[in-house]
């Protein structure tokens, strides 16, 4: 799932091709892609974005005029991409508009189910829509992380994860973002003292930063990340083979070294199986 990095990623290299010409025509779109019927997505025709924008895993086109705001969820599967006049796109695209001149933004989505979403909305209509997702974890204060984890009962990987918290981040950098704070994915938010915070801190800002960096760069999954999905690979700081648990549906990579005490710790779904 493309999470902070990747979205941010899209929509700067989005930014200035999607302004570059007004829309000419808004469609085709699949029936479970498009999430608003009102106002139509017709009305897109004739005007111009502003750019992308970004707000936690989402990308935002608003409108030059201030009147609309096309929303983008990719969730995990959807695909979005600018292609220029003349290149042949997908017979059918879950959702697309061409520019005037001929250049296309077009998402995809492979397999039958649609879960990937489009929203035309009025800019006060989007505002409220995102009022739910917490602060934008890229930048995110210390002190406002320290707010946030402030009696917190979670356990870290899932606090991180929820997007009324902090939006933006997935399973996939909570790994990175736990391993490189050396912090317990089971440790709970409220418990971290000054220190503990001051590394998820530091950790939340460089771990996004190096992510969008390399998805910049166009690097596959294989080259970002260090530690989600890389069970019994070589931990990068100490060697330790990382280790994998799953925990309420997720899957959390670790390294048992650097993140718990050197305590490999035990599979809560298979030891609930097994009572
Ligand atoms: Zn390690």
């Amino acid at each position: 799932m493309p999470e902070l990095p990747e979205v941010e990623a899209l929509c700067r290299s989005l930014d200035e091709p999607v302004s570059a010409a007004p829309i000419e025509h808004a469609g085709p779109t699949h029936l479970a892609t498009l999430k608003t019927v009102e106002p139509p997505l017709r009305a897109l025709e004739g005007r111009r974005f502003a750019g992308a924008a970004r707000r936690g895993k989402r990308l935002l086109f608003p409108s030059d005029d201030g009147k609309l705001v096309l929303v983008v969820h990719l969730m995990s599967a959807g695909r979005l991409r600018m292609l220029p006049a003349q290149k042949r796109g997908p017979t059918a695209p879950a959702f697309q508009l061409v520019f005037v001149g001929g250049s296309r933004l077009v998402l995809t989505e492979p397999g039958k189910r649609k879960r990937a979403g489009v929203w035309l909305l009025a800019p006060e209509l989007a505002e409220n829509q995102l009022a739910h997702l917490g602060p934008d974890a890229l930048g995110l204060e210390p002190a406002t992380l320290a707010l946030l984890c402030k009696g917190e009962r979670r356990r870290l990987h899932g606090f991180l994860r929820d997007q009324r918290v902090l939006a933006g981040i997935g399973r996939a950098w909570a790994n990175e973002i736990l391993h490189a704070a050396r912090l317990s994915p089971f440790a709970l938010a409220g418990n971290l003292d000054a220190e503990g915070l001051g590394r998820l801190a530091e950790a939340i800002d460089a771990e996004l930063r190096r992510g969008i960096n390399l998805r910049e760069q166009s690097l596959s999954n294989e080259d970002v990340y260090r530690v989600h999905g890389k069970l019994d690979q070589p931990c990068h700081v100490c060697a330790t083979s990382i280790a994998r648990i799953s925990f309420e549906e997720h899957t959390i990579y670790y390294c048992p070294r650097c993140q718990t005490g050197g305590r490999k710790l035990a599979d809560r779904r298979l030891s609930r199986l097994l009572k």
